[in-house]
């Protein structure tokens, strides 16, 4: 991917994930100008193997460390839905959140989790995440007679995103370069202390940057994130 879009928004189901699979990609971009929002669709309240924490306690540190991770990258806004984590539905009321801020923000790109995945594990929130970001940007949000109230009462326009980069995707067809935001990257996912902390610090780096050369190894970088890009038509 050449260009370097302006207004970005990222769908990320859980604390966490938007710095894991595209911390790397949204550094380098907010270093060049790019405004980020994020939508974080649950409070990942539920995500420990932990006895004696509560899901307010779980979900009330992994608010913070969203925060935080967030301000590593530079991310402008944080949007949060505040879905109880695993909760996450394919109905109207979360799609029109999503749609909602596709208007506001009206990004050229929307990342998100890919929904279609059989080789590896994939949450059932990643896959619903997805689904719905993809349907609330084709077609709802491009059409302004879905959901017209945001459109009669709340004055947002509608909008046409021209890209959804999908993460974690068995299909990659595009690989974004990170060679230089690598230690952004890696600190931004290490601020997610509480998700971090059950690991020696060395397992974490050694994650991070095997991941990463790996997407390099097929993008034919050092570092690279993957994603399956699909375009849309925006004229
Ligand atoms: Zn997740």
């Amino acid at each position: 991917m050449e260009e370097t879009p302006q207004r970005v928004l990222v769908v990320t189901p859980h604390p966490d994930d938007a710095e894991i699979w595209c911390g790397g990609t949204l550094a380098r971009w907010i270093g060049q100008g790019s405004e980020v929002v994020y939508v974080v669709c649950t409070d990942g309240g539920k995500g420990t193997d932990k006895p004696g924490i509560t899901a307010e306690e779980l979900a009330a540190t992994r608010d913070r460390e969203q925060t935080a991770a967030a301000e590593v990258l530079g991310v402008r806004e944080i949007v949060k839905l505040g879905y109880s984590d695993g909760e996450l539905d394919d109905t109207a009321d979360f799609r029109k959140h999503l749609v909602r801020q596709i208007r506001r923000v009206q990004p050229e790109v929307v990342m998100v989790t890919e929904p279609y995945v059989r080789s590896m594990v994939w949450h059932r929130d990643h896959r619903i995440a997805g689904q719905v970001a993809l349907d609330a940007v084709f077609p709802y949000a491009r059409d302004h007679l879905h959901f017209g109230e945001l459109w009669s009462e709340e004055g947002l326009e509608p909008h046409k995103t021209g890209a959804i980069l999908f993460w974690g995707t068995e299909q990659a067809n595009t690989f974004i370069d990170i060679g230089e935001t690598m230690e952004v990257k890696l600190a931004a996912v290490q601020a997610h202390r509480s998700q971090v902390a059950d690991h020696p610090e060395r397992e974490v780096v050694d994650y991070v940057y095997s991941r990463a050369r790996d997407a390099g190894a097929e993008g034919g970088c050092e570092y690279a994130e993957a994603f399956r890009r699909v375009n849309f038509r925006t004229g």
